[in-house]
């Protein structure tokens, strides 16, 4: 019976181990984990965790006990350290060695930190782990202080709008002009930026941060546009990087993520690559992708699963992900890169803050956002997946159902 071995602890680790079980494999599975949790999702680490609404247990995947009912071995706190394609093996830090005959790379990814004097010093944090989430928990939930954010992306405004609620005094530092626009376009990124202002956060644009002052710890933020910002608390979200020494020193083909084609094989034929870590080409956008969320996390390591199995998969999931920040609760479905420069219609007035923004390209829906609107996301995913040309004048009609468009 061959063995399955899945490398990383996070989602995408846990997605797989479900679905090989799922599918009625008997023989041996172990999931390596690096962490010393067992796995566990991220978003509620900028949200309700963060804010907290709910309790740390209530992010974890499975059930406790899930792994040794579906006899899954599930190491925890116990790296990979290296990699062997030809002999098929993978060793631990603990100084295990185990055996595989397919083996997936779930490894995902780190925070991006800043490379700035003082940016190790106290009260500087970055967000991706459970305890990164209840370190900065901690460190705003008082209230009063001020804190400064470095990067106007999704975890930066998340943080940023933890931060606000909590009754800090927020400044974003960040190097675009407005927040989200390389995501969104410059509109929707000033949709959420003004909601941020609206609770008081101030934006400091078009600056890096060069040096971060203190000496037992951090007190503020020098920016290269000159500006000296005091802080008790800062806040690093400048982006992630995937986790691919593992791959790299195995000889595996890397290219920003390990590289995969459609059915998440990579270089080597008995390794798949699946989550954050995957850089996969996509049948349909006919390029490769590197998704950095929640359902990709879930869905391509499932995916994975099927093709370590030796079933036919070619993953061609249309991207989704979602967002919450003090009111807004917002659903994103379809192809960012083709949404870049695309036409933007609007369906509902983006002033009420309940609205959909598509992004077309020829008459043809390729990325929609949901903000405030829900049980839509399905059907957006359906427009963008079947890449019809659609009546503008419809879709924009809040009383035409956006299947009839
Ligand atoms: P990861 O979650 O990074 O898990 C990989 C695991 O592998 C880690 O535990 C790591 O320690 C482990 N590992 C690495 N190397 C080794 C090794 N050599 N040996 C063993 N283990 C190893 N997405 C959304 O769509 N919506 C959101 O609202 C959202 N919010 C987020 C909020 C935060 C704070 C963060 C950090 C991410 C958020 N995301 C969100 C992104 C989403 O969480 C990721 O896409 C998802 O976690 C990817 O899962 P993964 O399993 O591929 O990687």
């Amino acid at each position: 019976m061959p063995a399955f071995v899945i490398v990383g602890g996070g989602l995408a680790a846990a997605s797989a181990a479900e679905e090989l079980r799922a599918q009625g494999l008997d023989g041996a599975v172990t999931v390596i984990a690096g962490e010393s949790h067992e796995p566990y999702i991220r978003p509620p680490l900028s949200k309700e965790v963060l804010l907290g609404t709910a309790e740390a247990d209530t992010a974890f995947v499975h059930e406790r006990g899930w792994y040794p009912e579906h006899d899954i071995e599930l190491l925890t706190a116990d790296a990979a350290t290296r990699l062997d394609p030809p002999g098929r093996t993978v060793e631990l830090a603990s100084g295990r060695t185990i055996s595989y005959d397919e083996l997936l790379l779930a490894t995902g990814a780190r925070a991006r930190r800043l490379e700035v004097p003082g940016a190790d010093l106290p009260g500087v944090h970055v967000l991706r782990t459970l305890e990164d989430s209840e370190a900065l928990r901690e460190a705003l939930r008082d209230g009063g202080k001020r804190v400064v954010t470095i990067g106007g992306g999704w975890i930066g405004l998340e943080v940023t709008a933890a931060a606000a609620t909590y009754g800090n005094d927020v400044t974003v530092v960040m190097r675009g002009e407005i927040a989200l626009a390389s995501a969104l376009g410059d509109d929707l990124g000033r949709f959420f930026q003004s909601r941020h202002e609206a609770h008081g956060v101030r934006f400091v644009t078009g600056a890096n941060a060069t040096r971060l002052t203190g000496e037992d710890r951090v007190t503020g933020v020098d920016t290269d546009t000159g500006e000296h910002l005091a802080a008790d608390v800062v806040v690093v979200g400048i982006g992630a990087i995937p986790n691919t020494r593992l791959a790299e020193e195995a000889a595996l083909d890397v290219d920003d993520g390990v590289l995969a084609d459609a059915a998440l094989r990579t270089s080597d034929e008995h390794i798949r690559a699946a989550g954050d870590v995957a850089n996969a080409w996509h049948p349909v956008l006919e390029r490769r992708l590197r998704s950095e969320h929640w359902a990709n996390a879930i869905e391509q390591g499932k995916a994975a699963a099927r093709s370590l199995l030796g079933q036919d998969v070619s993953y061609d999931e249309v991207p989704y992900f979602y967002t919450d920040q003090y009111d807004i609760g917002m659903e994103y479905a379809g192809y960012f890169p083709l949404a870049r420069d695309a036409d933007v219609l609007y369906r509902g007035d983006r002033e009420s803050g309940e609205f959909i923004a598509f992004w077309l390209r020829n008459d043809a829906v390729v990325a929609g956002m949901n903000v405030n609107v829900w049980d839509v996301n399905d059907d957006i995913k359906e427009l963008v997946r079947s890449g019809r040309r659609i009546d503008r004048a419809r879709l924009a009609d809040p009383d035409v159902a956006l299947g009839d468009v």
